[in-house]
């Protein structure tokens, strides 16, 4: 294989040359921001709204990036030419920077951004026909008055304890209430149910991410002429689905047959759930920034 190139605070570097500080706050207070992103035949997808959602969470914990918005497109896609990728996973970090060991942000004077791209499977083909098993967990989701899931923190360990459940449950994806019990969200995918033809997902102020395949899902069901509601929902609503599936970059559009062992649906992907699959794999090499041709 040829060599990886990362991009780290202005230079290409080799995946063994790519090292940060052990006094960068994102190693070592889990201090800064990120972003997992794909690119479909060149086409980053939706990468507008992923550099939104970057610029919008380094504004809610005051990081300054350093490089401007139009400037990131241009390290990105070049990151992304370097490597002659076509189809894989953009992985962009802006951390707080190195700074002391004490926490105060004022001492770290430059964030330091990272961008790593790699090939990307993370389920074989048929989980996508049957499905995963998932089960809810005792870890609550973070609550948006602590540390706002609207965030896209390198603070993933709310996360990382629910996947430790969920590994200890030998399932597949875990499901995150919040305090009040109502569904938010899988460990790093958003959630939805279907139930008698009406599509719903729980309203991110519960404590979610606002994932960009959930809005791209939310956007399919309006062209799909499916009814969808952003409505709070219990365990017990994804208990009696008809189907229930998860979104995210990495997941893309995945069913989950089994809740808490209970059997969803028929016990394999819905078939809203490949409708939707389907439509959202004819959309991702077209709508975003085309690499390339740029
Ligand atoms: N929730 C969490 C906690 C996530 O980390 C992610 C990203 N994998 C998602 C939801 C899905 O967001 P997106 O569709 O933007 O990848």
């Amino acid at each position: 294989m040829s060599e990886q190139w990362i991009y780290l605070d202005g230079q290409y570097v080799t995946k063994e040359n790519a090292t940060v500080s052990v006094y960068d706050h994102g190693f070592l207070y889990g201090d800064g921001i990120f972003e997992g992103i794909r690119i479909y035949n060149g086409n980053i997808f939706r990468c507008k709204a992923h550099l939104d959602r970057l610029y919008d969470s380094a504004k809610s914990i005051s990081l300054n990036i350093p490089l401007s918005y139009d400037e990131m497109l241009e390290v990105m896609a070049e990151t992304v030419r370097r490597n002659d990728m076509r189809n894989g996973y953009i992985r962009l970090i802006v951390s707080r920077g190195p700074g002391n060991l004490g926490l105060d942000p004022l001492r770290c004077p430059k964030a330091s951004v990272i961008i790593i791209v790699e090939q990307l499977a993370i389920y074989p083909e048929e989980a996508y026909l049957t499905g995963l098993k998932a089960v809810s967990v005792s870890q609550r989701r973070n609550i948006p008055d602590a540390l706002n899931p609207k965030i896209k923190s390198l603070n993933y360990l709310n996360n990382i304890l629910v996947k430790i459940q969920s590994n200890y449950a030998g399932v597949g994806e875990a499901i995150m209430l919040n305090s009040q019990g109502y569904v938010t969200e899988g460990s790093s995918d958003n959630i939805f149910i279907v139930k008698n033809g009406v599509v719903y997902t729980p309203p991110c102020y519960l404590g979610a991410l606002e994932g960009i395949t959930r809005q791209a899902i939310i956007d399919l069901c309006g062209e799909l002429d499916l009814e969808l509601k952003e409505v709070p929902f219990t365990l017990h609503d994804v208990y009696i689905a008809d189907e229930v599936f998860f979104t995210g970059t990495a997941a893309e559009v995945i069913a989950a047959y089994e809740v808490d062992g209970r059997t969803i649906g028929s016990g394999v992907a819905g078939p809203v759930t490949l409708r939707l699959l389907e439509a959202f794999r004819q959309i991702v090499d077209k709508d975003g920034y085309k690499v390339w041709e740029a």
